[in-house]
Parts: C-alpha cells; structure tokens; sequence
C-alpha cells in the first residue's frame, strides 16, 4: 500500500482539484455548458487546491497564516460550491443563507485567531462548513426533487450528506479529543484514512456536479425537442406522441377527453396591434391556461393560433368534468384581457371537445370530432364551450 501514503494521497488530491478545476473552465468558456455554475466550480477547486495543506506546502509560514489560510480555504470553497449548486439547479434562493453562515463562521475563525486559540478557528470553520454542508444536501433534494427516480436522486445527495457527516464527525471530534487540533502547527499529515476519506469525497462531489450539469444539458435538449419555442406548450409533434400514448392507455380502463382550442379573432390582433402584440396574446393565454390545468393534463399548440388539451379522466368517460375544466379555461381567459402598450385587450377562445374513439390508434378521430365542436363553438358565436355529447365515446 505504498502508494497509499499520505503525502501522496495529498497529491493526488492536489491533482485532482488542478484538472477539476480546467475541466470546468474549458466546458463553462469553450462549450458555454453551465458557464457560471462552471466557474464557481474551477474557482472552488482552485481555492482548495491553493490553499490545502500538503504537509511541508505552508512550512515557515507564521502559526497565524498557517492556521488561518487552511480554514477560510475551506468555507470559501464550499461557499462557491454551494453557489454553483444553486446555479447549476437553477435555483432562485437568495444568497442570504450562505452569506450569514459564511460571514458568522469567518468572523468567529477570525476571533479565535485574535485569542490565540488552536482549537476555536477550526472549530468555528468545522461548525459553518457542516451547516453549509447540510444547506447542500436540502438544496440537490428539493433541485432534483422528484423528477429523478429515487436512486439517481439519493446517489447525486449522497456525497454532499457524506461531507456534512465528515465535518459533523470532525467537529466532535476536536470537542472530545482535546490536543487533536494542534497536528496543523506542529506539520503532522492527516492520517491515511482521513485523507482517502476527504479526496473521496472530494472526486464524489465532483461526479455529482457532473451528472446534475449533464442532467441539466439534456432537461434543455428535451424541451427544445418538445416544446414550441413561443409559449413553452408541448409542440404538434410532442403532443400527438402524448395523444398516441394516451390511445395506447384507453384500453386499460385510462380514460381522456380533448379538448381542441382556437383563439378567437385572433388575426384582428396582429392587424391592429402588430405581431409582437400577437405573440405576447398566445403567451398570455398559454400562461393562462397552463395555471388552469392539473399536472397531468398536456396542453399542445397544434399550429398558429390553435391549441389542444388532452385531459386525462377518472372515471375514464366523464365527459361533464372535461366539459367544466374547458369552461374554466375559457372563462379565465374572457376575464383577463392583454396588458399591451398601456392598454387592456380582451381576450377570448373558442373550445370543442370530446371523447377519443377506441381502436383509433393515432388519436386521430377523437381530435376530427373535438375539431369538429369547435368549428360549432365557432358558428354559434365564439368565446363559448361545445361538447360532443351526441356521440359520446362510440366508434
Ligand atoms: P377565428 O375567430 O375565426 O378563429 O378568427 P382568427 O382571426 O383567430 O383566425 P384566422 O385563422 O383567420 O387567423 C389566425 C391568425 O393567426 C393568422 C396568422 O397570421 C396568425 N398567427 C399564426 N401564428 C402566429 C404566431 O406565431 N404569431 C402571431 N403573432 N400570429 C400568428
Ligand atoms: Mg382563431
Ligand atoms: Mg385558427
């Protein structure tokens, strides 16, 4: 186990953080993959790698340096790690949180610097790095929460749970074993477990930073791929996948309901207003719309102005229920007009729905009757709800 001693492992370490750090780098200016999570990244690495301890790295330097530098280095890194979380989750917290624990544990490390204690500035790091720590791991469980499977998600949590325990574990320790806190100023490595532990944990926070960025890439991927740039709603392509995957369900009892949409009059408002006013109307109503709907229900623009609802349905032909989700979509609308250049445009819609058709496998008759309710809603004078009731489910 040779090549297991200390000052290797140290190296090793110190290695580690160098490429991290460049990998990082390269990825957020070359690639612009999570530039910003990416630089807070390097620039954590850095630090760490600037500032650890490597057994003779901080030899001659005075006790107060060689006390001090090893403890900021380490808030400061798992202060820009934590912030590169937050980014690379997207996250919209403030930063306050971490400015106060950082700013408490720097100030308490500074006071016990001034007193003349070995013990107190570790353990005041020890104690704002754990909080930190246990700031990390609610922030990749709420990030990910539960659009990863349970596994992916307790594996990416993992390593910033093994880090809050290590601190955690550590703290106690310099409280129980009185003179442990001494080994920096007298140069001692850690011992060889300690310092496999810490390079372990090290490359585990790396991996998981990885994965949530790559997470990240292909979440984007998706939705470009699915989505209509415009209002975010599922694009013709995505939502006749989700009608055909419904279809697929109908025979197991999984009932739903379409519900065909067309903005009414909509042409008067890119005449009159322009097609900047035109677009903010179709991201209006979506937004609207969107508010409206349950989780599991999928709203498509099929084209232009003309969107589709696929309404889930328990039981599987309560036609009724989808009737009154489509009369509150189209009633939310009515009551809230376009703010557009200082000025109120009333809004309205026209909606035809309608149960699919069994044996139908693309969905394709089910959306011809719902096409067919609304060309109805149209004829009888818009901003009005019509529901094939006469033909309720049969082939
Ligand atoms: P109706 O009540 O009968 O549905 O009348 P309408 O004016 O809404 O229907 P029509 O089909 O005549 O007009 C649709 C218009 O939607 C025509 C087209 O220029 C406009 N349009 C389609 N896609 C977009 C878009 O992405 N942005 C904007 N601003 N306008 C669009
Ligand atoms: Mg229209
Ligand atoms: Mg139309």
């Amino acid at each position: 186990m040779d090549f297991l001693d200390v000052p290797t492992v140290l190296k090793v370490s110190a290695l580690f953080n160098l490429m991290a750090a460049l990998a990082w780098l390269t990825l957020a200016q070359a690639f612009r993959i999570a530039p910003r999570a990416g630089r807070l990244m390097a620039a954590a690495h850095l630090l760490r790698l600037a500032t650890q301890d490597y057994g003779n790295h901080l030899a001659g330097w005075p006790d107060l340096l060689r006390q001090a530098v090893p403890e900021y280095g380490l808030l400061g890194g798992m202060v820009l790690l934590l912030l590169a979380l937050r980014r690379m989750l997207r996250s919209r917290r403030r930063p306050r949180d971490i400015a106060w624990i950082a700013g408490l544990g720097a100030l308490a490390i500074a006071a016990g610097l001034a007193a003349g204690s070995a013990l107190l500035p570790e353990l005041a790091g020890t104690a704002a790095v754990t909080a930190l720590a246990l700031l990390s791991v609610r922030e990749v469980m709420q990030g990910v929460g539960d659009q990863l499977s349970r596994a992916v998600a307790v594996a990416t949590t993992m390593p910033f749970a093994l880090l809050a325990l290590m601190s955690l574990g550590h703290g106690a320790e310099l409280l129980l074993e009185p003179g442990l806190h001494g080994h920096l100023l007298h140069g001692e490595l850690p011992s060889p477990a300690r310092a496999v532990l810490w390079f372990v944990v090290t490359v585990a926070i790396t991996l998981s930073l990885i994965a949530l960025m790559i997470w990240r890439v292909v979440m984007r991927i998706q939705h470009l791929t699915y989505r209509d740039p415009l209002t975010g709603a599922l694009n013709r392509r995505a939502f006749e996948q989700a009608l055909a995957d419904a279809q697929a369900q109908l025979q197991r009892g999984h009932g739903f309901a379409l519900a065909m949409i067309d903005i009414d009059h909509f042409k008067r408002i890119n005449d009159e207003h322009g097609h900047p006013a035109g677009d903010a109307a179709l991201q209006h109503c979506v937004r609207i719309w969107q508010a409206g709907l349950r989780e599991v229900d999928r709203l498509g623009r099929l084209g232009g102005e003309e969107f589709c609802a696929l309404l889930p349905l328990q039981p599987a032909g309560d036609l009724a229920s989808a009737a009154a989700v489509a009369e509150r979509l189209r009633a939310s609308l009515a009551a809230q007009p376009l703010q557009w250049g200082g000025c109120e445009l009333p809004l309205s819609a026209s909606f035809g729905v309608a149960l699919p058709v069994p044996g139908d496998a693309a969905g394709e008759i089910g959306l011809a009757r719902a096409d067919a309710e609304l060309y109805r809603a149209k004829a009888e004078g818009r901003n009005r709800v019509c529901v094939a009731t006469h033909l309720q489910g049969s082939p």
